[in-house]
């Protein structure tokens, strides 16, 4: 319970897998605290706080004035589009399912 509360004070960015062939977890989220920071669920991030994940979605968002743009399926709708800005919860569920996940 405490770990799904954690999940939903953070905006969901972009979705990584591992690269690697090391076992679990091998899908990593990036995704911004309530106070504008950058945060990742990989190990690296875990024990130093900072990673290549993101690293690279700040260096995308730097380039794009401040603003992250997930890559995204064909599939997505307006409707869709509309109902991820709902809250946390409905972004995080949109980006799962409509969000193209890097391999990083
Ligand atoms: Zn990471």
């Amino acid at each position: 319970m405490k770990e799904r509360a954690v999940q939903e004070d953070i905006m969901l960015f972009q979705i990584f897998l591992n690269d690697t062939q090391i076992p679990s977890p091998s899908v990593f989220e990036v995704g911004l605290t309530l106070d504008d920071k950058l945060v990742c669920t990989c190990p690296n991030y875990k024990g130093r706080g900072k990673c290549k994940h993101v690293n690279l979605v700040q260096l995308r968002m730097d380039m794009n004035d401040g603003i992250y743009e997930p890559s995204l399926s064909k599939d997505v709708t307006e409707a869709d589009v509309a109902k991820a800005k709902l809250s946390t919860k409905h972004n995080r569920e949109f980006l799962l399912k409509f969000g193209i996940p890097e391999v990083l």
